[in-house]
């Protein structure tokens, strides 16, 4: 074979005909299926909760399931997103930063995802454009289609052959009608043609409306967006209906008709209080048997897999709403208007509550008007502080008032990135008497630049991307809170996302008026973890400790937070002491 006949195979071409089936080494055709999952009527519905709950009704069943998120945008990453606009960035261990989604399926499968559950369209126009550069499609023009279809459908069977998959989970982002997501939309009509009948399930997950001024549900919407799908060539054989109430049957039997879909194959995907209680939602309609027989693989499951795997997660939903105890705690950030922004710490929360039997609620804190005169009025009723992580300027006197608050009056604490920064400032100044102490990320010019830019990235700055990213390890001190937190481990790994960091020149000088450093990097001079022996509960990490927070693995450090400000609110006013959350956490 000549050399550039060997190089259009590898991207799936032939000269000579007109089909291009990029397939990675290794892939075996039908070992694995794909459930294809995409919106209609508009985007915001919930298409990742949806695809990872889904998702995790099969892995329960002992089958091996890996999501892809494809987002229509042109950016490579997540990372220069506004959370404002956007919701949080997520970062995964190998350093990637993704949208929200895939928070959600980690949290939902309990699995560690990578950059091949990721893609945009920005990273595909770029191979694509790269194997163009180093000549891949020797002698032919490269198109939509086939070749950036086929760089999509190439992604998602590495991940196929990477994860030995029984089902990739595909969430397209958007909706369907999308320009930015046409070429997706084609490449899984194409996937369709080319893996055969029963490899791939489309769900279409759409929304019946209901006008309050009309009182009943309508599915025109629904059926137009149905129709637009079917215009791209694609049939769903399944359709779920969100909807704010469930839907009714007038509703379900117009969109299988209008949807040619059998009407068992139309679901109610209605509003639920709690999106853990959505797996059994899936369940109780036999959303996932549905599924299996479709793709033919009912064969694969364990049943006992999966009666093991569904005890373990309902003694997990039964404590849903059933807490015994209420707290509050108080979190100071800039994007305060958007839930989204902050969705992992709020998950976290929820994670720890749960497994405290606690309730706890949410006090949102402006801080650009807190002071170190106001802050007592700002933060009266919180049993706990959180300073969330942050960028910039704006609000960063008011975390660091708000940290001297919960120190001198022994309020739990929990700093999270730049919350762990703010600590430190506000140590060196009110503590150790570096009253010029700042991080130079605000004033570059500060007399104690006890917060710098990390001498590492430093070298690296203006190449991009200079930001300490991904899992890192962190060696724990023993005897330490951190230590008691982590049931006495030597290390933990922890995801970060920071540029700046502490100035290795003044540990000394922080340790020596009673800081703890108990979580450090164990190859650099890196503060990882901070902590106050003397306070109830004083916490900081570089880290974001709530990227990592499972739903049946409650993250240690929020646990602590939520067991000491239970403490803080009941045995601390009198009120009969719940011991059991603080024996709990040993903290
Ligand atoms: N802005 C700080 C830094 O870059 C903190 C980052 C964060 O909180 N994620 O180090």
């Amino acid at each position: 074979m000549t050399d550039s006949r060997e190089m259009l195979a590898s991207v799936g071409a032939t000269s000579t005909d007109e089909f291009f089936l990029p397939l990675p080494k290794g892939y075996k055709k039908g070992k694995t299926r794909y459930v294809i999952v995409m919106g209609t009527v508009m985007s915001g519905l919930g298409k990742g909760i949806f695809s990872s709950c889904l998702a995790k009704l099969l892995q329960d069943k002992g089958l091996t399931v890996a999501p892809i998120k494809l987002e229509g945008y042109l950016n490579i990453d997540s990372g220069t997103l506004n959370p404002f606009r956007h919701g949080e960035v997520f970062v995964l261990d190998d350093g990637m930063e993704t949208d929200m989604d895939l928070g959600t399926y980690e949290r939902m499968l309990d699995q560690n995802l990578s950059r091949a559950n990721f893609s945009t369209s920005g990273q595909i126009y770029r191979s694509v454009l790269d194997k163009e550069r180093h000549g891949e499609y020797l002698g032919r023009d490269v198109q939509m289609i086939p070749h950036v279809t086929g760089e999509v459908k190439l992604r998602l069977r590495e991940l196929a052959v990477k994860k030995n998959a029984d089902v990739v989970f595909v969430e397209i982002g958007g909706t369907v009608g999308d320009i930015e997501n046409a070429f997706y939309i084609e490449a899984m009509r194409e996937l369709a043609y080319e893996e055969g009948p029963n490899s791939c399930c489309f769900v279409a997950l759409t929304y019946i409306l209901e006008p309050r001024t009309l009182g009943e549900q309508k599915s025109k919407a629904a059926q137009l967006g149905i129709k637009q799908l079917m215009q791209t060539g694609i049939q769903p054989d399944i359709i779920a209906c969100r909807a704010e109430k469930e839907v009714g049957k007038t509703a379900m039997q117009k969109i299988s008709v209008f949807g040619n879909v059998p009407v068992e194959r139309v679901f109610s995907m209605h509003d639920s209080a709690s999106i853990y209680s959505i797996p059994s939602m899936l369940r109780d309609c036999g959303l996932d048997f549905e599924v299996l027989r479709m793709l033919r693989i009912e064969d694969r499951t364990q049943l006992r897999h999966e009666r093991k795997e569904w005890e373990r997660w309902c003694d997990f939903t039964d404590k849903l709403g059933k807490e015994t105890k209420e707290i509050t705690i108080g979190i100071t950030g800039k994007y305060t208007s958007l839930r989204d922004s902050y969705a992992s710490i709020l998950h976290a929360l929820e994670h720890a509550g749960i497994h405290l039997g606690c309730k706890v609620n949410v006090e949102w804190i402006e801080t650009t008007n807190v002071t170190d005169q106001t802050a007592a009025k700002h933060l009266a009723g919180v049993d706990g502080i959180i300073v969330p992580g942050g960028f910039g300027v704006r609000g960063m006197e008011g975390k660091i008032s708000s940290v001297r608050y919960a120190r001198e009056n022994n309020v739990p604490y929990l700093g999270l990135c730049l919350g762990f920064q703010a600590a430190v400032i506000e140590y060196a100044r009110n503590v150790c008497g570096l009253h010029a102490a700042n991080t130079t990320e605000v004033d570059p010019k500060c007399g104690e630049p006890v917060i710098d830019i990390l001498p590492e990235q430093k070298k690296i700055e203006g190449l991009g991307g200079n930001m300490r990213l991904g899992g890192q390890d962190v060696a724990i001190k023993p005897d330490t809170l951190a230590w008691r937190l982590f049931n006495k481990v030597e290390s933990v790994r922890l995801r970060f996302r920071h540029r700046y960091e502490v100035d290795p020149r003044y540990i000394a000088a922080l340790e020596e008026n009673g800081m703890v450093f108990s979580g450090k990097s164990p190859t650099q001079p890196i503060m990882q973890i901070l902590e106050l022996p003397q306070h109830p509960f004083f916490m900081g990490t570089q880290a974001h400790p709530e990227l990592t927070s499972r739903p049946l693995r409650p993250q240690p450090m929020f646990a602590g937070l939520v067991a000491a400000a239970i403490k803080h609110r009941y045995a601390d006013n009198g009120l009969p002491a719940p011991e059991d959350a603080v024996k709990k956490m040993r903290i």
